[in-house]
């Protein structure tokens, strides 16, 4: 089972100069600590930033703590298979 924990405002955050979710670099901004993976064995174990953290913290807010994520990126093209128009004939000079 994978089990993404969040802490807010960690103070183990603070010395973590990367957000694992944006790559911000700013470390400043770096306060909360994700451990994603295995309860107690966690395969990313890392620093996110202010931003990201309060952004998984409204996710889980509004769609409770029994989530199964799955992300997709909208098809916005048509792809080469779905363009069924002919292509016009050469122009004769
Ligand atoms: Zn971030």
């Amino acid at each position: 089972m994978t089990v993404v924990r969040l802490q807010r405002h960690a103070p183990e955050a603070n010395n973590v100069q990367v957000c694992a979710v944006c790559g911000t670099t700013d470390g400043n901004s770096v306060t909360d600590h994700v451990q994603v993976g295995p309860p107690g064995t966690p395969t990313h174990d890392e620093g996110v930033c202010e931003t990201c953290g309060a952004v998984l913290h409204r996710v889980v807010d509004r769609y409770g703590q029994q989530l199964t994520m799955l992300v997709n990126e909208a098809q916005n093209q048509p792809s080469d298979r779905e363009i069924t128009t002919p292509t016009r004939p050469p122009v004769q000079p």
